[in-house]
Parts: structure tokens; C-alpha cells; sequence
């Protein structure tokens, strides 16, 4: 049992527009959950006796949630970021073997050390910043043994830092050159053999796909869907980022725990998710990286009652992103979220994006997964650019 004292906490709980502040607060942990919060004045009897951290006035948040991203894949694209600055077109960077195909090339090739030894550097610049919890999808090997490895991968991370793994199979992220010209047999063949063993083995939380005209058809995502159903997996897709299939009304549909992307977003799409309770993940990174001037319809979501969350989609490709912090300010300077919605974007309803209704909150019951700021208001973490005010992070109630 501790205590922590002397803090200002942004509980992210209930329905307030701005972000719900206690002042002179205490925290109550006992083991790897909260057990009180609230006015130290109020503190009961039973938490006397714990021991006290002062917090000096310091900003006390949940531990952030980063709810989408690729942060496992082989190689890097910097060499192709450079040819496209040098005047490439995408056909001469694609014949000189670069894009999404360079990082499945790069990605069969290494090993799970390897995978495991280029992605932590990154993971860990997201722990630098307070999240505890981060979801990591496959979608770089394209066949079933690479595909597993990466999520392999993903659990080893797990296991070697003090942060949650979530782990999404995502197959369906691009048709493989071995497959191109038969997308049905990757679809049996990879995509949903894959998923039987990946969730016969346990590496697989959730199942995306990407629906678009470069990548799969809403029928075909709706198959795959079905057969996540069929073996109890929640899913989420990559919907309506280049243009509006109506992918993201059909992944509602089938019950999707997020659409992310968003920008090219309609009315019916917009409407699907609120009936649905499908949470609109916005990629603020992808964004910038593609210089996208179609905004998503933030108003519309706001108007629907669709909860909004704020993910880096760190990836070697479109969004080589390893800062929420700075997700949170294009999510601001881009989206025009207000810092309250971005906070609660990569907390409580980035927690409801993964499925997990113990975190993102600082309640009583909640896991003790913390982030302590060096900050006098929760809108300076999302009006900084490039300056981390982490003052320490608490992982499942040990300072981390
Ligand atoms: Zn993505």
C-alpha cells in the first residue's frame, strides 16, 4: 500500500468537456490497482498508515495508451523519404524496391532478436513519455510464419519492458507479390489460416485490416471479420483514410472496437459508428507524413457522440512516429481537438479503442498505471512541441 500525495490529478473520469481536475489530491495504490483518489483532506483512516510519496504539486495523469501502431518491422525507408525529396516519383522508388514492400523484404529476413533488437529503441521512446500500454499489429511478413513472428515479437516486449502489450493480427494490411494474382487464396491461405493458428498459439488480441482501393475491398475485410468472430476476436479497421469506401459503416457493423484513419469519413460512416459505439482512432501522424489536406469530420464525431482517440500509427512508411506527445499536438494543431480531448484520446478513449475497461481512468479499481508530469496544466502536454515533461511513470502501481 502507498500513497501519493500533494498531486494535481487529471482523472479523465465522467463526461465533462475539459479535463477533470482534483486539486491537492491524493492517490491511494494497493498492489497494481488504485484504491482511492480524491482531496488528501478526505483521505480515509485505512490509508494512514501507507507509505507517502509528496508528489510536489506535480500533474498526475493515467499512463498514456498508444492504441494503433506498427511499431515492429525490419529495415527502415529513410533511404526512400530521401529519393522522394530528391524528386523520385512513387514508380522509381517502387522499382528500386522501396515502399511497403521493402519493409515486408526487411522484415522476412530478420530474425525474432532482430525484430526485437530494432523495435525496442522505439518502444522505449514511448515509455519515455508515460504510455503504459501499447498496441502493436502485424502486417510486415505477408505470410503466416512471418506474420506470427512478429507478434511474437510483440509479446517479447511485453515481457522485456514494463508496458502492456496488446497485439492485432493484420494479414490483411497488403497483398504479398507472390499472391497478386490470386487475392482469394491469400485471403484463405494466409489471412485466416494464419489467424487459426495465431489464435490457437494465443498471440492474437484483435484482428485489423486495411480497406482501401491499394489494399482489400469491404467484402473482403467483412470475411475476414466474420471468421474473427467465429473464434470469439474483437476487430478494428483501417478505414477511409485515401477515400471513402464505406469501410468504417461495415467494421461498426460488425461490432468494430475502433475505425481508424478517418479523413475521408461520410455521414453514414459517421452514424454507424455512434449507433455501434465504435471509436474513431485518428492518425494525426500519417497525416502530416502524407501532407493530407482532407481533414476527418471532427465535428461530425463530436456531434455523433463517437469517442475520439489519438494514436502515433508509428510505422517505417507513413508515420515513422515514436512521440505521443507530439501526436497529441498535431492532433491539436492539425484536427483542431481541443488538449482536453487529445488527453482523453490517449487515455480513457484510447483504453475503450483496445477493448480494456481497466485503465485510461484513475479510479478506484482501476490498474495503478500512472504518468507524472512536470507541468501546472494538462494543456501544456499537448501545447509543447518536442519537449518531454515526464516526470516519472508508475506501471501497474511500481515507479517504472
Ligand atoms: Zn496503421
Amino acid at each position: 500500500m502507498q500513497v501519493l500525495r500533494n498531486a494535481r490529478v487529471a482523472t479523465m473520469d465522467g463526461h465533462a468537456a475539459g479535463v477533470p481536475l482534483v486539486e491537492g489530491a491524493s492517490i491511494a495504490l494497493d498492489g497494481d490497482r488504485i484504491a482511492w483518489v480524491g482531496p488528501t483532506a478526505d483521505l480515509p483512516a485505512a490509508f494512514e498508515k501507507a507509505a507517502v510519496r509528496d508528489l510536489e504539486g506535480r500533474l498526475v495523469t493515467p499512463g498514456l495508451i498508444d492504441c494503433h501502431t506498427h511499431i515492429v518491422y525490419g529495415g527502415d525507408r529513410a533511404r526512400e523519404f530521401e529519393m522522394r525529396l530528391e524528386g523520385a516519383s512513387y514508380e522509381e522508388i517502387a522499382r528500386a524496391g522501396g515502399g511497403i514492400l521493402s519493409s515486408v523484404r526487411h522484415t522476412r529476413g530478420a530474425s525474432e532478436d532482430e525484430l526485437l533488437a530494432q523495435a525496442l529503441p522505439r518502444v522505449d521512446a514511448l515509455l519515455r513519455e508515460g504510455v503504459t500500454t501499447l498496441e502493436i499489429k502485424s502486417g510486415y511478413g505477408l505470410d503466416v510464419d512471418s506474420e506470427l513472428k512478429m507478434l511474437r515479437v510483440a509479446r517479447r516486449i511485453g515481457e522485456s519492458r514494463q508496458v502492456r502489450v496488446v497485439t492485432t493480427w493484420l494479414a490483411a494490411h497488403a497483398l504479398p507479390p507472390e499472391f497478386r494474382t490470386d487475392r482469394a487464396g491469400y485471403i484463405e491461405r494466409v489471412v485466416l489460416a494464419g489467424m487459426d493458428r495465431g489464435h490457437a498459439e494465443g498471440l492474437i488480441d484483435a484482428v485489423d485490416g486495411f480497406c482501401e482501393g491499394i489494399a482489400f475491398s469491404v467484402d473482403e475485410m467483412a470475411r475476414v471479420f466474420d471468421r474473427a468472430k467465429a473464434l470469439g476476436l474483437p476487430v478494428k479497421l483501417h478505414a477511409e483514410q485515401l477515400s471513402d469506401l464505406h469501410g468504417a459503416a461495415m467494421a461498426a457493423e460488425h461490432g468494430a472496437r475502433s475505425a481508424d484513419h478517418l479523413e475521408y469519413l461520410g455521414p453514414d460512416g459517421v452514424a454507424a459508428m455512434a449507433k455501434n459505439g465504435t471509436v474513431a482512432v485518428l492518425l494525426p501522424g500519417a497525416f502530416y507524413t502524407l501532407r493530407e489536406t482532407k481533414l476527418p469530420p471532427v465535428q461530425a464525431l463530436r456531434d455523433a457522440g463517437v469517442p475520439i482517440a489519438l494514436a502515433t500509427d508509428s510505422n517505417p512508411g507513413t508515420s515513422p512516429l515514436t512521440s505521443l506527445l507530439l501526436t497529441m499536438n498535431m492532433g491539436a494543431t492539425l484536427f483542431r481537438l481541443t488538449p482536453a480531448e487529445c488527453l482523453r484520446g490517449v487515455t480513457r478513449h484510447a483504453a475503450r479503442a483496445l477493448g480494456l475497461s481497466d485503465r485510461g481512468v484513475i479510479e478506484p479499481g482501476a490498474r495503478a498505471d500512472l504518468a507524472i508530469w512536470d507541468v501546472q496544466h494538462p494543456a501544456e502536454l499537448s501545447y509543447r512541441i518536442g519537449f518531454n515533461p515526464l516526470h516519472a511513470r508508475i506501471f501497474g502501481g511500481q515507479y517504472a
